[in-house]
Formats: C-alpha cells, structure tokens, sequence
C-alpha cells in the first residue's frame, strides 16, 4: 500500500511540475511578446515628435533667414508643443522604475486627499483635448491619509489621463471618496468605451493593452495601471476594477489611512 502510495504521490508531483513548467513557459512567451510591441510601440512614438521638432527646427532657420516673425513663431510653438509630449512620454517611462516603489524608499507623510484630487483635476482637464467634466459625487470628507504624495499624485493622474483617452468626445469623470472601516475608498468612473471582463487582470500587467483592432486608436505603453497597481499595493491597498463595454469604467482604490 505505501508503495502504491508513494507512486502516485509521485506521478501527482511529476504532473503538477510538468503543468508549472508549461505556465511558466507560457507566461515567459506572453511577456515576451508583449515586451516586443512595447519597443515597437516606444520606437515609433519618440520617433515622431524628434522627427516634428527636426523639421520644425529646419523651417526655423529657413524663415529666420527671410525674417518671417509670425512662421518662425509658428514652428516654435509646434517645437515646443512635441518638445511637450515627448517629456511626458518619458516621465512615463521613467515612472515605470516601479521596483523603485518599494515600501523602503516611499514617503509617509500626511496628505490632504480632497486637496490632491483637486490638484489632479486641474491638471488633468487642462492638459485635455476633449469636453471634460470631472466631478465629486456628494460632499467629500476632509480626509487625511499618511501617503507618499508624489506617487498618490501620478496614481490620480494616470486614473483621470485615462478615463480621458478610453472615452469619446464627451468625458464625463466621477469622483467617490469615503472612509470606510480606517481605509479611504476612492472611486474614478468614466463613461467611456469600457473594458472587456476578461482582460480585468491583465490590465494591470506591465506592457499590457487591450487589443481592440484599432477601434479607439489610443496612443500608449500600457505602463500606466501597472504603476498604479504598485503603488497601491505598496500603500498596502487595494485596487479592482468595473466595467460595461460601451457604457464605462470604474476603479476603486481602498488605501490605508495611516
Ligand atoms: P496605456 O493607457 O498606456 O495603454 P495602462 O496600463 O494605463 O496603459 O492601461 C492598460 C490598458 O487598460 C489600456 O491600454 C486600455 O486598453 C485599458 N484601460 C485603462 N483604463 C481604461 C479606461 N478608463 N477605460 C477603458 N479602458 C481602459
């Protein structure tokens, strides 16, 4: 019998390493795969702008020498406009050193939650191309959390930045904010394209995009979430996600207070 026993305790384990070893090998290929259409992705967008600027910058000196004001003007603010996105597009990246994010090096000090959101508002509706409305469902409390600010910050702004671009022309954000049993449970809902059930997880993975064959043709690294998952969990909270095709999207973040 404890042969028999033994046997099959040892075909389980032989089963069971050889099942890890495929999801291993599995997870190996899908990172890899998705780490390639990043730097496909990567290359593409700082091409651009560095192109734009070359070009404008030519156009400069071309309209410098005939002493044209208003063109050479024109090419300066296009300059800087790139000049703009490409700085963004790096902070992007430079954000995702999430390893960075760890619990050692994050700062707790107390934060004035209302007052971060408000800034993150600010922000997000002045960089905006679209008619955006961001608004507080009922009266916010005044809510101190002991948070690091610089990260809850571009945790707010990355929430807001893409309710923004997965939406169409009207952007309408909401904003929940309450405390619940000593966690403050911030919600960000969009009404926007949505997202499909079975991509939830992965959506916070590194490098990660919906695929939606270009039907909302947004531009990104799918870095975002990513970020945003590892701070949270480094605040030791948590972040989930809801959403309707077609209808929109919301993302509950429970951190917390102290
Ligand atoms: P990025 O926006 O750069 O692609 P993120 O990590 O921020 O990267 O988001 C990952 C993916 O999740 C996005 O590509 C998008 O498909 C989806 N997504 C994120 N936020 C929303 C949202 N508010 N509405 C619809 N889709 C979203």
């Amino acid at each position: 019998v404890v042969q028999v026993l033994l046997s099959i305790f040892l075909i389980l384990a032989l089963i069971g390493a050889f099942i890890y070893l495929l999801w291993t090998i599995n997870r190996q290929n899908k990172l890899a795969l998705l780490r390639k259409s990043f730097v496909n992705n990567m290359t593409h967008e700082l091409k651009t702008p560095v192109a734009t600027v070359m070009a404008a910058l030519e156009s400069i000196q071309r309209y410098g020498a005939r002493d044209d004001k208003e063109k050479m003007e024109q090419y300066l603010r296009i300059s800087h406009r790139e000049l703009e996105h490409l700085a963004n597009m790096i902070e992007k990246v430079l954000q995702l050193d999430i390893d960075e994010v760890t619990g050692v090096n994050l700062r707790r000090d107390p934060i004035d939650i209302v007052q971060l959101l408000e800034e993150g508002v600010e922000i997000a509706q002045l960089g905006a191309k679209k008619n955006v409305s961001i608004d507080f469902v009922g009266s916010l409390p005044r809510l101190t959390l002991v948070a690091d600010a610089a990260h809850l910050k571009n945790v707010i702004s990355n929430l807001f930045d893409n309710a923004i671009k997965y939406s169409g022309d009207t952007v309408k954000i909401q904003v929940g904010l309450k405390e619940e049993a000593g966690m403050v449970i911030l919600s960000v809902s969009d009404n926007g394209h949505g997202i499909d059930p079975i991509y939830f997880k992965d959506i916070f993975e590194v490098f990660f995009r919906v695929p939606n064959g270009n039907l909302h043709p947004v531009k990104g690294f799918g870095l975002g979430l990513a970020y945003v998952k590892q701070v949270v969990k480094q605040h030791r909270g948590t972040i989930r996600v809801d959403s309707v095709l077609g209808k929109g999207t919301v993302f509950i973040l429970s951190i917390p207070k102290q």
